[in-house]
C-alpha cells in the first residue's frame, strides 16, 4: 500500500524528505566511489614506486635486494628469474603471498585466507620478474569508516528534512487554512463578506480573489432573486385582491344578473391579467435557462412589422394616435418570427402605452451603416430620463410604477422583449430624452 497522507502538508513534507533523501544517497554513492578510487591510485602509486626502487636496487646495488627491505623499508615483495625465487621476503612467505596467482593486467586486490586483503602489482623483464604487495587494511579501515558515517547521515538528514518540510509546508500553507476558515463562515445570509487577500498577486491571493469575484456574482444573483420573487408576488398578490374584493363586494349585496356580468367581466380582465403575467414570468424562466428555441428562418422584416402594427392599430386608434409604418423593400433577418413579433409586438404597445392621445408612432425596417437589419419604433411620448434608461429592461422595473400600472404595464414588456431578440442573436437599443420621445431599435442578425 502506498504511504500517501491526507493532508497536503504531509504529503509536500514526504515528497520534501523523499527527494532530499534521494540527492544525499546520490551524493553519498559519488563521495564513497570517489575516495574509494583515490585511495586505491594512491596504493597503485606506492606500488608503482616500490617495483621501480626494488628494479633500481637490483641493476644498481648488486642484487642486494635485502637493501630494499631494510632500508627501503619494502616489506612484500618477491624476485624471480625464470621461475628460481632470488629474493622472497620472510613477510610474503608467512602471508602466503606466494601462493597468490600473479597477474601482469595491473595492480590487483588478493584476499589471503585469513580474510586479509593485498594489493600487489608484477612486473617483467625478460626473465626477471618483480612481484610487489601492499596490505589494504588501513585503506578498507578508512573506508569503512566513511561509509558508516555516510550510511548514518542518509536517515539523520530524512529525518530533519521530513521535519523541516513538515514546519516549512505549515508556514506556507497557513494562509489556505486561514481562507478556508473565513469562507466556512460565509452563508448565504452573509454573502457581503469577502476573503481577505493578503498580497493579490501571489497564488493565495490570486485564489481568494476568483473567490470573491464568485462571491459578488453569487450575491448579485442571490440579491436579483430575492427582489424577483418579492416583485413577482406583489405582481400577483394586485389582481388576487382586487378578485376577491370585487367578488366579496358582490356576494354581500343581492344584484341582476346584468350586474353580476359585470363583476364577472372584470374578475375575468384580472384572470387575463394574472394569466399574462405567469406567461411572461414562464418566457422568461425559460430563456434564463437556455430553453427558448429560436428558430433560423429567413424572415422579411418588413411583413412581420407591417403585421404587428396593424394587429394594434385599433389600440392606437383608440387615443387618436398617429400610426405609420415605414418599411424598406426587401430587409430580410435570419431569427425566428414568432419571437421577433413578440419583441415588436412589446415595443409598439409600451410606445401606444406611454405616448399621450394624439400623439404619433412610426416603425421603420431598415438597414443599418453597418449591414444590420433593424426594427425601429419611435414615439413622441414622454421621453426616459437617462437614471431610468439604464434599469427599463430589468424585470418589474417601471419609472412610474402607478402610471405604468393604471396603463396595464407589469414592467415584464421591455425584459421580455430584450430576452427574445438576445435568443435569436440580437440586441435592442434605445435612445430617449426627455420630452422629445423615444427611440427602441431592435437589431437582428443579417441572412
Ligand atoms: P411595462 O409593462 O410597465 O410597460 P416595460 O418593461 O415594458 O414594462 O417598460 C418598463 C418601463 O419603461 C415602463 O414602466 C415605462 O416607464 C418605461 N417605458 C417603456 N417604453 C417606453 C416608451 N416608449 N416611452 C416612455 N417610457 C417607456
Amino acid at each position: 500500500m502506498m504511504l500517501r497522507p491526507r493532508s497536503v502538508r504531509g504529503r509536500l513534507a514526504l515528497w520534501h524528505a523523499g527527494v532530499l533523501t534521494l540527492i544525499v544517497c546520490a551524493f553519498s554513492g559519488a563521495v564513497y566511489a570517489l575516495v574509494r578510487a583515490q585511495l586505491l591510485r594512491d596504493l597503485d602509486a606506492r606500488l608503482a614506486r616500490d617495483l621501480a626502487t626494488i628494479e633500481r636496487t637490483y641493476r644498481e646495488a648488486d642484487y642486494d635486494l635485502a637493501e630494499v627491505e631494510t632500508r627501503a623499508g619494502v616489506e612484500l615483495f618477491e624476485v624471480t628469474s625464470a621461475g628460481r625465487v632470488l629474493y622472497r621476503t620472510a613477510a610474503w612467505t608467512r602471508i602466503g603471498l606466494d601462493r597468490a596467482a600473479l597477474t601482469e593486467a595491473g595492480p590487483a586486490t588478493w584476499s589471503s585466507p585469513h580474510g586479509h586483503s593485498y594489493r600487489m602489482e608484477t612486473r617483467s623483464w625478460h626473465e626477471l620478474r618483480i612481484a610487489v604487495a601492499t596490505d589494504e587494511a588501513l585503506t578498507r579501515g578508512a573506508l569503512g569508516r566513511l561509509a558508516l558515517i555516510l550510511a548514518l547521515a542518509i536517515p539523520c538528514a530524512a529525518i530533519v528534512a521530513l521535519a523541516g518540510g513538515y514546519l516549512l509546508a505549515g508556514r506556507v500553507l497557513a494562509p489556505v487554512g486561514a481562507l478556508a476558515d473565513h469562507a466556512r463562515r460565509i452563508t448565504a445570509e452573509a454573502l457581503d463578506a469577502r476573503l481577505p487577500v493578503e498580497d493579490p498577486r501571489d497564488e493565495f491571493g490570486q485564489l481568494a480573489g476568483v473567490f470573491n469575484d464568485t462571491l459578488a456574482r453569487l450575491q448579485d444573483a442571490f440579491e436579483r432573486l430575492r427582489r424577483f420573487t418579492a416583485d413577482a408576488s406583489h405582481e400577483l398578490r394586485t389582481p388576487l385582491t382586487a378578485m376577491r374584493s370585487v367578488g366579496e363586494v358582490a356576494l354581500q349585496n343581492a344584484r341582476d344578473p346584468a350586474a353580476y356580468r359585470e363583476v364577472i367581466g372584470s374578475m375575468l380582465e384580472e384572470v387575463e391579467r394574472l394569466t399574462r403575467l405567469v406567461e411572461g414570468l414562464l418566457l422568461l424562466t425559460r430563456a434564463d435557462t437556455g430553453r427558448t428555441h429560436a428558430a433560423r428562418e429567413v424572415v422579411d422584416l418588413g411583413a412581420l412589422a407591417t403585421s404587428a402594427v396593424e394587429h394594434l392599430r385599433v389600440l392606437a386608434e383608440e387615443k387618436g394616435q398617429e400610426l405609420t409604418a415605414a418599411a424598406h423593400s426587401g430587409v430580410r433577418a435570419r431569427c425566428d418570427p414568432a419571437l421577433v413579433r413578440q419583441g415588436v409586438v412589446n415595443l409598439l404597445d409600451n410606445a401606444i402605452k406611454y405616448t399621450p392621445q394624439r400623439g404619433s408612432i412610426r416603425v421603420v425596417v431598415e438597414v443599418l451603416p453597418s449591414g444590420e437589419p433593424a426594427v425601429e419604433v419611435r414615439d413622441t411620448g414622454p421621453g426616459i430620463a437617462p437614471a431610468h434608461l439604464e434599469r427599463i429592461f430589468e424585470r418589474f422595473y417601471r419609472v412610474d410604477a402607478d402610471r405604468a400600472r393604471q396603463a396595464g404595464g407589469m414592467g415584464l414588456g421591455l425584459a421580455i422583449a430584450r430576452s427574445v431578440i438576445a435568443a435569436n442573436g440580437g440586441r435592442i437599443e434605445v435612445e430617449s430624452t426627455v420630452g422629445n420621445g423615444s427611440v427602441f431599435r431592435m437589431v437582428l442578425p443579417a441572412v
